[in-house]
């Protein structure tokens, strides 16, 4: 061949790779195709298509409709979409995970009190004395008059049985004086280090309030419920089936324990080929040797390179929370100026622990609310990187909720991951300027502000703080209102994302959190087949209708595990 022939071979070959006319797909054909979708793919080098392939567990095509054809074999499951959206599956990036429990008294969006007299008084009706009655998620800034519930609600429906209803939060526990019998609690108990018995001003008497640390104080005096172990297993097993179906129904397809999560639960489910989801869990933060190689040795057996069960990060607490009044501001609450929250440790107790956990090479994860709480774990992450020295650790702040101007660029700075929850925003919102005015307001679910400052963000519910349903958070982020919608323009509205903007941090932020952005996160070629298919497209309908959508389908490593 003549050098000239050579260089226009070359050319036409540069040019035939360039318009992507590559040789026609000829491996095993795909498992799934996926048709006629509006898929949003995450992915910025090629924001939308029309169909995806998938392989085993990954996806190997994504493109047009006809470009799919090469994958489908005779076994190859077809869905045709029919123009439905279709995104990555969701990635909950802080989820108090768990069964459900067929007995809770669940309260959520309780805004009469009364409604907690009722329900106790059916749950004792079903019950032997002494049993103990347990629910929650109730929220007293939804009461019609705001006010904290006090035991009184309890004792006359439950006078022989104890009775814990803990606070949306899970920072505040409300219980009965049959509890406070059973723990001895008295006029003079004093508060605990990093707690708060809540007392009436006037007689000094216990409410039923328990914040923070005091909860440890509480001993029930339950008598057991006789359950046999085989009773007790099934119980449980229907309650992770429950809770499992649920989230398959939300499209949710991985979850990050914020703490705990039992690694060997997951594995049992998933040689039963029953689990649908995939999962970090997690441990401690401590500075206690013993216990950090426990926490090596979890890692070692469930490590970052997984796509299932992994061991993900070191969680601690710095704070309570805003609705409690325990998160640790720099400055006193509006509306309690005795109090600037409750620290759980000192910074030297922060700052060793951090040191050890960083130092061997853990990710580690605090619970951060307030605007100080969120200063001292960054002072202590920027102690431990001029220590250890710098790694991509990507430690994390969880919650992340009100922060100073000051401390906004150091998330960019030290490469500290904001893990944030949409939807605390909207249900916060009706009482943060209550208690920490316009001014603090204005670092408080800063996404956009975190964002321009170039921090990663990781977005997720803290179930059961809140409901795992991620199209909650897509609205909280879209419009910063409440629930049921409400005029104007939202609850500072330059921090309001667009739902794009929202999908990414609940799916490729999440992903970058948990170290996966390279095989998670988006519906690109060698990324994990996981997808939600909606009814209708929640992205550019009205913002009142995005709560509305409903999953059609959710498939996770390539298998359709929920079809509506
Ligand atoms: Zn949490």
């Amino acid at each position: 061949m003549s050098p000239r022939f050579f260089a226009l071979g070359l050319t036409l070959l540069l040019l035939f790779l360039e318009a992507g006319c590559e040789a026609p797909y000829s491996g095993p054909p795909a498992n799934l195709v996926v048709t006629n979708a509006d898929v949003v793919t995450i992915d910025r080098d090629r924001p939308r298509a029309e169909a995806v392939a998938v392989l085993g567990e990954e996806i190997v095509a994504v493109g047009s409709n006809e470009a799919m054809e090469a994958y489908i074999g005779t076994d190859t499951e077809v869905i045709d979409a029919g123009g439905r959206l279709m995104i990555p599956g969701f990635n909950d990036a802080h989820a108090h995970y768990g069964p459900l429990d067929p007995d809770y008294i669940e309260l959520r969006y309780t805004t009469d009190p009364s409604v907690i007299t009722e329900r106790v008084r059916e749950a004792v009706s079903r019950a032997r004395p002494g049993e103990l009655i347990q629910g929650g998620h109730w929220e007293h800034e939804m009461f019609v008059g705001r006010q904290w519930p006090t035991k009184e609600l309890l004792d006359e429906v439950a006078p022989d049985n104890p009775v814990a209803l803990s606070r949306a939060d899970g920072h505040s526990t409300l219980v009965n004086s049959y509890v406070l019998r059973a723990s001895g609690i008295t006029n003079e108990t004093p508060d605990p280090p990093g707690g708060e018995i809540q007392r009436d001003p006037v007689t000094g008497e216990a409410t039923g309030i328990f914040k923070e640390s005091a909860r440890r104080l509480l001993d029930y005096g339950a008598v057991p419920v006789e359950r046999t172990a085989e009773e007790e297993a099934a119980r449980r097993a229907l309650g992770w089936d429950q809770m499992l179906e649920y989230t398959r129904s939300l499209g949710v397809t991985s979850i990050q324990h914020p703490g705990g999560g039992n690694a060997e639960t997951y594995q049992r489910m998933m040689d039963e080929g029953k689990l649908t989801v995939r999962v970090d869990v997690a441990g401690n933060l401590t500075a206690d040797p013993q216990e950090l190689a426990r926490w090596d040795e979890l890692r070692k057996r469930y490590p970052a390179e997984g796509n299932w069960i992994r061991f993900g990060y070191l969680k601690g607490f710095m704070d309570g929370t805003l609705g409690s009044g325990t998160a640790m501001f720099f400055e006193p609450y509006e509306d309690e100026p005795e109090t600037r929250g409750l620290p759980q440790m000192s910074y030297e107790e922060l700052e060793e622990q951090v040191l050890a956990c960083d130092a061997m090479g853990f990710q580690i994860g605090i619970h951060a609310i307030g605007t100080e709480a969120n200063n001292w774990i960054l002072n202590a992450y920027e102690h431990a990187r001029e220590v250890n020295g710098a790694r991509d650790s990507r430690h994390r702040s969880e919650h992340a909720q009100v922060l100073t101007d000051a401390d906004i660029p150091r998330f960019a700075q030290l490469g500290v991951i904001a893990s944030m929850q949409p939807t605390h925003c909207i249900t916060d919102k009706r009482f943060a300027e209550k208690r920490i005015g316009l001014e603090r307001s204005r670092g408080a679910y800063a996404w956009r502000r975190l964002l321009d400052a170039g921090a990663h963000i990781a977005f997720g519910t803290d179930y059961s703080v809140e409901p795992l349903a991620p199209l909650e958070g897509i609205y909280a982020a879209v419009t910063r209102k409440d629930r049921l919608g409400e005029e104007g323009d939202g609850w500072f509205p330059d921090q309001k994302l667009t739902a794009e903007e929202a999908i990414e941090l609940y799916t490729l932020g999440s992903a970058y959190a948990q170290f996966m952005e390279d095989r998670k996160g988006m519906i690109k070629e060698g990324y994990l087949g996981d997808m939600v298919i909606y009814d209708r497209d929640f992205m550019t309908g009205p913002e009142d209708e995005i709560m509305q959508a409903l999953v059609d389908f959710t498939i996770v490593g390539g298998k359709v595990v929920y079809r509506r």
